[in-house]
């Protein structure tokens, strides 16, 4: 039996002061999304299990390996959400999305669950940003995505120069059709230095050894036919006007011809964008994503061309550098009652500058003045408000501002105007 006080491996609480960080780039997501116009979608964390299996790709390793299927209580088989984009297609079709509006734009915020090996940047349980786009299908719209992930990185607090943004194009699935048969013949002469995965997907999906992380693959890999030269015009020009729009919005994205990523729902433009900073190891790749042209279609919708991201919190929190304290919210004021009377009277002084915005802390505890104004400092309280006999009796009540270590005398009625003058 495990630990009665043990989280679920690579499942982690969040809270304070870490939980001020995750805020931080929570609303700072949102607000970027809400100005590319995307709205928010919220599906259940538990979908039925073909619903991944179909989309997502049975030759892969998130279906393969990482998912947590389970039967429920009825029998059918159900599974926690490895990703986004499946049930957001689910819930665009269910719903005939395409019928309402011509243009979706979606995002989603939180936990997606891959049974892993747990390490730095790698969980169990980890969070997703993500976002789809239904129903464009110009080159314009996939630099208009990467350039507002570049964004939405900035706004976090990372430097352009420390992001590596590489974009490829898998062109459409007849094009592949032949290049997968190269890659084949290719990796059956390199067998013998295949591990058993990549053996396996030779017969399945010969493209996905392009994507295994084990580097005498990858050293292979490196020699493999190139996709991108066997492509025909139209993906190619596509792909060049994808570039040259990433570059009038500022963006050099670098073309890597043996990006695949690891769902098989890709088409056309695909693309990554990894960290040079903060505390991500190898785990580097912060963000994923592409076009998914045929997926809509092929799960009982109408040919609908889409595109989406998903960006991995757990990873962006790592590449932040600045500490979580520094997120942490402060405390406007500490208010010190010197007996129950006191308190009687300062609880509902300070419930209403609660109600009024201001991050306030009342002492519920019979304790002292000297104990009190610890208790403020220690908690980086910028004002303590002291309420006794005195004050009570005189009505001045003294306001301390701790931080420029000077105490103000203050009328009942003007204490809230006062507060907030301090505050500025
Ligand atoms: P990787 O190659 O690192 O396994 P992936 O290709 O499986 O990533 P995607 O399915 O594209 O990842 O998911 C998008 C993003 O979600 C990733 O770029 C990463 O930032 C994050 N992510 C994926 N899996 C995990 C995980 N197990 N723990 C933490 N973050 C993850
Ligand atoms: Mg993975």
């Amino acid at each position: 039996m495990a630990d009665q006080h043990a989280t679920v491996k690579g499942m982690n609480d969040i809270l304070s002061p870490e939980v001020s960080k995750w805020q931080f780039v929570e609303e700072k997501a949102r607000s970027v999304l809400e100005a590319f116009s995307y709205r928010e979608l919220r599906t259940p964390s538990l979908e039925y299990t073909p619903l991944f299996v179909r989309s997502v790709g049975e030759a892969t390793e998130v279906v393969e390996k990482q998912m947590y299927t389970f039967d429920d209580r009825d029998g059918s088989s159900v599974t926690l959400r490895p990703e986004g984009t499946a049930p957001a297609v689910r819930a665009y079709v269910s719903r005939s999305q395409w019928n309402r509006e011509p243009v979706t734009r979606w995002y989603y915020l939180g936990p997606m669950f891959r049974h892993e090996r747990a390490q730095r940047g790698r969980l169990r349980q980890f969070h997703q940003i993500g976002a789809e786009v239904f129903g464009l299908n110009a080159p314009s719209i996939d630099a208009e995505m990467i350039a507002m992930l570049v964004g939405m990185l900035t706004e976090f607090g990372l430097q352009a120069s420390d992001l590596s943004v590489t974009i490829n194009t898998l062109g459409e699935p007849d094009e592949r059709v032949a290049y997968r048969e190269a890659l084949r013949a290719f990796f059956s002469q390199h067998v013998d230095a295949l591990d058993d995965d990549s053996r396996r997907r030779l017969d399945t999906n010969p493209m996905r050894i392009l994507d295994s992380k084990n580097p005498d693959v990858q050293t292979i890999a490196a020699a493999a036919p190139i996709l991108l030269d066997t492509l025909g015009m139209a993906s190619r020009e596509r792909f060049e006007q994808v570039r040259t729009q990433l570059q009038t919005l500022g963006i050099d994205g670098e073309t890597d011809p043996r990006l695949v990523r690891g769902l098989d729902y890709y088409t056309a433009t695909i693309f990554e964008i990894k960290a040079k900073v903060g505390n991500l190891g190898s785990q580097n790749t912060v963000c994923g994503g592409g076009r998914y042209d045929r997926l809509v279609e092929s799960m009982g919708g109408a040919a609908i061309p889409a595109l989406g991201f998903g960006m991995g919190v757990e990873r962006v929190l790592l590449a932040m550098t600045e500490e979580a304290e520094s997120f942490e919210p402060a405390l406007s004021l500490f208010v010190a009652p010197m007996d129950e009377r006191a308190r009687l009277w300062a609880l509902p002084v300070a419930h209403r500058l609660r109600m009024a915005g201001i991050r306030v802390e009342i002492e519920h505890r019979d304790t002292g003045l000297k104990q009190q104004l610890k208790r403020a400092d220690k908690l980086k309280a910028r004002l303590a408000l002291i309420v006794g006999d005195n004050e009570l009796a005189s009505g001045k009540l003294a306001l301390k501002d701790l931080a420029a270590g000077k105490q103000h005398e203050v009328a009942a009625a003007d204490l809230e105007a006062k507060i907030r003058q301090l505050l500025d």
